[in-house]
């Protein structure tokens, strides 16, 4: 996990953004971030560290991180957004019922090649939906989701 500020910066400079603090706080709170959050949830957390920060340039930011290979942006969940600070290609397991989304670690066969019929790849989504292992446990009701309850 990048925390370090000097890290972060590398991150940035080597996929030809400027780091400027307000770019380094925002991929550091992606990035440290493993339950895939939404805009609100990111904006709620980082108007702490920066209070001037709106929900605009926020996304514009994640916008330009996506586009630059460094975050990705889920769109799993119909009701919004989420954001993957994790970039290395990995599939999603949406619960239905609490609407967590969880990392699936599974090879796709079909992509390993970086080209399929000729076409180039450049993103591999795999989407699950579902119910998780903790609702299916709890019963079918929904475990508290973190999201959820702000
Ligand atoms: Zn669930
Ligand atoms: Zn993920």
């Amino acid at each position: 996990m990048i925390t370090n500020t000097s890290a972060l910066r590398d991150v940035l400079a080597g996929h030809g953004v400027k780091p400027t603090f307000q770019r380094l706080t925002i991929l550091g709170a992606v990035m440290d971030n493993r339950s895939h959050p939404t805009i609100r949830a990111l904006h709620a957390a980082l108007v702490r560290k920066i209070p001037t920060l709106s929900k605009t340039t926020l996304y514009s930011t994640l916008e330009l991180f996506a586009a630059k290979g460094l975050v990705r942006a889920l769109t799993i969940d119909p009701a919004e957004v989420r954001y993957d600070g994790v970039p290395a290609p990995h599939h999603h397991f949406h619960c239905t019922a609490c609407r967590r989304i969880l990392d699936i670690e599974i090879s796709c066969t079909n992509s390993r090649a970086g080209e399929i019929h000729g076409h180039r790849i450049d993103e591999v989504h795999g989407y699950f939906k579902g119910v998780c292992r903790d609702c299916r446990a709890n019963d079918g009701r929904s475990v508290a989701s973190p999201d959820r309850n702000k």
